[in-house]
């Protein structure tokens, strides 16, 4: 669902952390969430109130959701996926949601954010080893190689990307080849890469209650 710019900032304002929803504006000193670091709302600026448990895993599983953009179906979905897989729920949890093929193309630095990349991906721009791939949720594995169609790359807002790209940091994970818009998923994200923005142990055990 497409939402408007003050919306999406509310969202951080909510959270109480940059979910980086609008691409470069979240970088400049444009982002609210930096101007106005407080929950929207008359009750913004006014004692924090104190949250139970229920409310701090409320509070993580709202914030993933939102940070990659997927519904609470999908979101619920990824949970008993990562239950099911060997290892740790939590960190399986994250490398589902961190593997799909948006969230690759925003991590590559293809997209300047999450939202972006979703469309780039539905729009049929990226192709996954040679085949074009227009599912944002498509998992990702090691050895992917995710190229932007050649046929593409020469329309004004990729030239714009390229010199973006030069100073882009991408996760160990992903190899990116910025002249050719190539990356290559060299692992999965290791459990220290993980510092996303939320605690995946909350979200298990917020659906584990
Ligand atoms: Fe808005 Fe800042 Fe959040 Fe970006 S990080 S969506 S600019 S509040």
């Amino acid at each position: 669902m497409a939402r408007n710019l003050s919306s999406s900032c509310k969202l951080c304002r909510r959270e109480g952390v940059k979910l980086m929803l609008k691409g470069a504006r979240c970088e400049s000193s444009k982002c609210a969430f930096t101007r106005r670091p407080y929950a929207p709302g008359v009750h913004g600026t006014g004692r924090p109130r104190r949250q139970t448990d229920f409310g701090k895993q409320l509070r993580e599983k709202q914030k993933a959701k939102r940070l990659y953009g997927v519904s609470e179906t999908q979101f619920a979905n990824y949970y008993k996926k990562a239950m099911k897989m060997k290892g740790d729920s939590g960190i399986n949890l994250v490398q589902l949601l961190e593997t799909r093929l948006d969230n690759a193309i925003y991590r590559a630095g293809f997209a300047k954010s999450r939202a972006a990349a979703r469309q780039i991906v539905a729009h049929g721009h990226v192709q996954v080893n040679g085949t074009t791939v227009n599912i944002p949720s498509y998992q990702v594995k090691s050895g992917d190689i995710l190229v932007i169609r050649e046929n593409k790359q020469n329309k004004a807002i990729w030239k714009e990307l390229a010199e973006d790209l030069k100073n882009h940091e991408a996760p160990s994970w992903l190899t990116v080849e910025p002249a050719k818009f190539t990356a290559k998923v060299t692992s999965l994200p290791s459990a220290e890469e993980l510092k996303e923005a939320f605690d995946p142990k909350l979200i298990i055990e917020f659906y584990s209650r």
